[in-house]
């Protein structure tokens, strides 16, 4: 049991540990919102893909008209009961940083949306099934004074998109802000490989092979979706990130999105992640809102008949992803490797004291 002092004349409060390293999370949800409720979010798809938007709704459960208002609440409310009605103990979301230049400043009209810290912060000490991973391009000139605030506050992670936010990631005029990730023990998430749903600013910014610097002043970086390729025509990194792994311990990758379309899934894929040693470095993420149907898993042979059928027909997508997964042969510790890599340090958890219910507390 760890003691912290939280000040001098105030008794010392008990922070019990995170207990084991069993939960099952979900560490690659999205938070939307559109600042109905006080939020400080927005979305702006464009009209082009503000029919994708809606699909995406009613994927999830919500009706298309939450895109016309009421967002920001109904979105948490549907969110918190798939994974209050699925296998996962916790889901780490996302904030969404706007894109910068390289001085810093916002680029206005650039981006589809936005989620600020202080919003999936708050969510979290709401609930204790959230847990909050903040967003913050390294060029701003309050960078590292955001990145404290936000440690203080109980940051589980950093999320960035380097081909939508425009971050070079090798840039040296970021090494103090890596290092200070690094010495804190946040993990970086970071978006790799071609992008669809979202505006792409930087297109070779999707290369693992930009993660270098964040990895060699010592961050734990997850490559979201393994680097694989997202549209048909996109450069496959798949390879580049597999190579990866065997030069930097601290390199993971998540396997979120796979069940969207094909060309996650395509080629040997799913294979080389089932096999030693990228199968050490996975981590299970849904990416949720986005899709998940299993009919490409099911047609490659990764999925059977009755499996694919049970749960594609099962209304709760967090559940459905977790499910397919398991039976495409991920092991165990890809559901409950993540609580290693997060961040929980004594005010994390005062921030966001979450347990396992079934864990009598000491
Ligand atoms: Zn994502």
């Amino acid at each position: 049991m760890l003691v912290a002092h939280m000040s001098s004349d105030a008794p010392p409060t008990v922070v019990r540990p995170i207990p084991g390293d069993a939960r099952i999370i979900d560490m690659h949800v999205h938070i939307v919102g559109d600042g109905s409720g006080g939020s400080g979010c927005w979305l702006r798809p464009s009209p082009a893909r503000l029919p994708f938007a809606a699909l995406m709704a009613r994927h999830v459960g919500l009706s298309p008209t939450v895109l016309r208002g009421q967002l920001d609440r109904l979105y948490v409310e549907r969110l918190l009961r798939l994974v209050r009605e699925s296998s996962l103990d916790a889901a780490v979301i996302l904030a969404q940083e706007q894109v910068h230049d390289d001085q810093g400043r916002v680029i206005e009209g650039a981006g589809s949306f936005h989620v600020p810290n202080d919003y999936v912060l708050k969510l979290a000490r709401q609930y204790p099934e959230f847990l909050p991973a903040i967003s913050i391009h390294p060029a701003r000139p309050d960078a590292l004074e955001e990145l404290d605030r936000c440690l203080a506050e109980g940051a589980v992670m950093l999320k960035i998109l380097p081909n939508c936010q425009n971050i070079d990631c090798c840039d040296r005029r970021y090494t103090r802000f890596w290092e200070r990730m690094a010495e804190s023990g946040l993990p970086l998430l970071a978006h790799t490989g071609g992008e669809l749903t979202l505006p792409v600013v930087r297109p070779k910014f999707a290369d693992p092979q930009r993660l270098t610097l964040p990895l060699e002043c010592g961050v734990t970086v997850i490559a979201a979706h393994c680097a694989t390729k997202s549209a048909l025509f996109d450069p496959q990194y798949f390879p580049v990130f597999a190579k990866m792994t065997r030069v930097y311990p601290r390199l993971y990758g998540d396997i979120s999105a796979f069940h969207v379309q094909n060309n996650r899934i395509r080629g040997d894929i799913v294979t080389r992640c089932l096999e030693a040693p990228v199968r050490e470095r996975l981590v299970h993420g849904s990416d949720f809102p986005v899709g998940v149907f299993g009919h490409w898993a099911w047609l490659k042979g990764h999925l059977d008949w009755r499996t694919f059928r049970r749960w594609q027909r099962h209304p709760n997508v967090l559940e459905r992803d977790y499910q397919f997964k398991r039976a495409m042969g991920f092991p165990d510790e890809t559901f409950t490797r993540v609580n290693r890599l997060l961040r929980f340090s004594p005010s994390a958890m005062k921030a966001n004291p979450y347990r396992r219910p079934e864990v009598p507390l000491p």
